[in-house]
């Protein structure tokens, strides 16, 4: 038996009893008062009209009248002279009177009494009532009901009270059982379930399915699982990629090196471009570390952005600086349709900047001819930027992924125009920590287009 079972179930036996036994106690007394005054009542009524009705106390024929009467009903009667003597007696066992009962009596007054018997024998409930004729105390008249007979029904009532009250107790064991295992069942499934997730065995999963606060705590174990799986596959697929993107240079650096080493060159010339092999590798080894860096940065919610209120015509035109050289060395036009009054974003410069150089970059690395548009312009609440080229393009099927770390349409491609395959990641992070939106479409052959919206200042959403 478990503990939640124990907890539960006591609290529901506990106010069972609560309720029960005082629901019980009350029952008890209404029935049995209600019993007492109702056989007071016939005795005082039967007593009241015997008394009225009697004319002579000596006539042995009348007063056995009586007892036959009283005999119908299970009573008794006595009648007793205003001397206190016993006159008429059905069958009471020594009955007395005491000299204030006598006179109560002779005043007129009724009398209850209670005739107990310390021998043996029963006790008896009695109500006497004085007979009166022609003004005069003649004596009284009393009826009396044994109190067996009264305790008799009152008992029975008492076991049905009894056997009923015990009926609901195992009743409510039995439900209070049912129920809590209803509630406990659940929770130690649970308790497996996080026990097989906390050993790393993800794919575990809760099977409960009820709309209440168990069921959603059931969800939440799921979700969890399900969560910490995708991360420990991402961490795992991270790695991998990882270790693979320092492999390549490092194997290059280790080749190069001792090529130079062991003096494995013809010309001056060709020592040369082994060096500058080493330094390019080494080159994108930074690059590779510093992307890696800041990415962990930002998904790990450290990195510090300076906001301020930002034109992005300015910050675009500095962008434009870096690659104008690069673009026009590569034969491609770089075309701008900026705005005037595009009104001011909420966000951080340098970051700013860092986005549009690192799409620039893109589309000058993956563009032969043709041009780079770029099309700033704001709609209501929003600032749009596009950036366009006339590049190779991306297959359909590969544009929800060019955002995720290391994914590459064309891995060897893109290494030998010097990608790290993080650019986008950091591209795409950058924008949301600054409010912003990306999307991409693009055409293989025709080009690629990035759209990028932000709020204007003062009107982020909160
Ligand atoms: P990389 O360092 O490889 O460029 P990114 O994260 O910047 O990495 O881009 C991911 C991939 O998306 C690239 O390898 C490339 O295949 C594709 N890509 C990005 N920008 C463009 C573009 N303008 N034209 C065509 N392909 C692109």
């Amino acid at each position: 038996m478990n503990k939640v079972v124990l907890k539960l179930g006591g609290t529901i036996m506990a106010l069972f009893l609560i309720v029960l036994l005082p629901l019980g106690y009350v029952a008890n007394q209404i029935f049995t008062n209600f019993y007492y005054s109702q056989v007071q009542e016939d005795i005082e009524d039967l007593s009241h009209k015997f008394a009225l009705t009697i004319t002579s106390l000596e006539d042995e024929d009348f007063t056995s009248m009586f007892k036959t009467l009283a005999d119908l009903t299970n009573k008794e009667i006595l009648i007793i002279d205003p001397d206190g003597k016993v006159i008429v007696n059905s069958g009471v066992q020594n009955p007395t009177l005491s000299k204030e009962d006598i006179k109560q009596l002779s005043g007129g007054k009724p009398l209850q009494k209670r005739f107990d018997n310390s021998n043996r024998g029963s006790s008896y409930l009695g109500s006497g009532h004085p007979i009166i004729q022609s003004n005069t105390f003649k004596g009284v008249f009393f009826v009396l009901a044994p109190i067996n007979d009264i305790q008799e029904p009152v008992g029975k009532i008492r076991d049905l009270l009894l056997l009923s009250a015990v009926g609901a107790l195992f009743l409510a064991l039995g439900f209070t059982f049912v129920l809590s295992k209803k509630m406990s069942d659940p929770l130690l499934e649970m308790e497996q379930a996080t026990r097989e997730i906390s050993k790393g065995n993800l794919d575990t999963r809760v099977d409960i399915s009820s709309g209440d606060e168990l069921g959603s705590l059931g969800k939440a174990i799921n979700d969890l699982a399900f969560e910490t799986n995708r991360y420990r596959s991402n961490r795992r697929e991270f790695f991998a990629n990882v270790s693979h993107e320092l492999r390549t240079p490092i194997s290059y650096l280790k080749g190069y090196s001792q090529v130079l080493k062991q003096g494995l060159y013809q010309t001056e010339q060709e020592r040369l471009q082994y060096l500058n092999i080493i330094e390019n590798e080494t080159d994108r080894m930074v690059r590779l570390i510093n992307d890696l860096f800041e990415l962990s940065k930002m998904e790990e919610g450290k990195i510090e952005l300076q906001m301020s209120n930002l034109n992005l015509a300015e910050v675009l035109e500095t962008s434009f600086f870096k690659v104008k050289i690069e673009i026009e060395k590569k034969g491609l036009t770089l075309k701008g349709q900026i705005d005037n009054g595009v009104p001011d974003i909420e966000a951080d410069g340098i970051r700013m900047e860092q986005i549009f150089t690192n799409l620039l970059a893109n589309a000058l690395r993956y563009t032969k001819k043709g041009s780079i548009h770029v099309d700033v312009w704001h709609e209501e609440d929003h600032v749009h930027v596009i950036i366009e080229d006339t590049g190779v393009g991306i297959p359909e099927g590969e544009l929800p992924l060019i955002f995720e770390r290391f994914h590459r349409v064309e891995k060897s491609r893109s290494r030998d125009l010097g990608g790290t395959g993080l650019g986008l990641a950091i591209v795409k992070n950058l924008v949301e920590l600054q409010h912003g939106e990306i999307s991409v479409s693009s055409q293989v052959g025709t080009g690629t287009r990035f759209e990028l919206r932000f709020p204007v200042a003062g009107k982020e959403a909160t």
